[in-house]
């Protein structure tokens, strides 16, 4: 099994060598590491960097090194990722770095919605239902958005507004289909994220009527753990294995 989606901390995850090292421990026949890479030049997204200390875009070289060490050391192979934010209008920027950087993929997240993380609980609930249900609509239309520009070879937690409680429960079907209709044309795959499968939300992303919705139009799937600390990676391997097993999927192992 491979975990394409994990945290080290050249972002804000744990280190690296412990990361990986709990990857091998799992039983992994490969982990990528995905450090979070901002390289769009809005506002949050500066502001993010600054403050969340979010630098890849600036030591990914220095991490490069570091994984080929690991490589070495460690049994399993390990692959030198990104998640890198994405926003509409910014496809360029992003397209030059990820060309300039050459990972060895890049995971695409829309994680900025009326200019804040999509997490921030604080943001969003004191807001009208209508607001709620059109920012709901607006994480949607951009990650159609994303999955159109073909800029990544993994579109990151399909579902992310389901993770805030201020935001969960208004996506629609025919915003499922919109997007799976988008992946379905798309070279990008979505992933199965476990990365809040045990915390307050407790499930998967995508939701089981989502993932449906997408397997209905052939859409594959990568596996992700999103984990940040060394010891979720083996629990949470072992919920993606369950996830396979009950659900019958064969997850996509991309070609790097
Ligand atoms: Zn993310
Ligand atoms: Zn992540």
């Amino acid at each position: 099994m491979y975990d394409y989606h994990l945290h080290s901390n050249y972002s804000d995850g744990d280190f690296l060598r412990a990361m990986v090292a709990a990857a091998a421990s799992a039983g992994l026949s490969g982990v990528g590491v995905a450090d979070h890479c901002m390289v769009v030049s809005t506002d949050w997204a500066r502001e993010s960097r600054r403050e969340l200390g979010f630098n890849l875009d600036t030591t990914y070289e220095r991490r490069r090194e570091a994984i080929e060490s690991l490589r070495e050391e460690f049994d399993l192979r390990v692959f030198d990722a990104a998640e890198v934010d994405y926003e509409p209008g910014h496809e360029a920027e992003i397209r030059a770095f990820l060309a300039d950087a050459d990972f060895d993929y890049a995971v695409g997240s829309v994680h900025a919605l009326d200019g804040a993380n999509v997490h921030a609980t604080g943001h969003f609930e004191g807001m009208s239902e209508s607001r709620r249900r059109e920012l709901v609509e607006r994480y949607f239309e951009k990650l159609e958005s994303l999955v159109a520009s073909e800029l990544f070879e993994i579109a990151a937690h399909a579902d992310l507004i389901e993770r805030n409680p201020a935001l969960r429960g208004f996506a629609t079907r025919e915003q499922y289909e919109r997007v799976a209709d988008a992946f379905a044309s798309s070279r990008t795959v979505p992933e199965v994220n476990a990365g809040r499968v045990r915390s307050e939300y407790g499930r998967f992303h995508p939701t089981t009527e989502f993932f449906e919705v997408l397997r209905e139009r052939g859409v594959e799937f990568t596996l992700g753990s999103d984990a940040h600390a060394p010891d979720e990676v083996g629990p949470l391997a072992a919920e993606l294995r369950a996830f396979v097993a009950d659900s019958g999927l064969d997850p996509v192992t991309l070609a790097v």
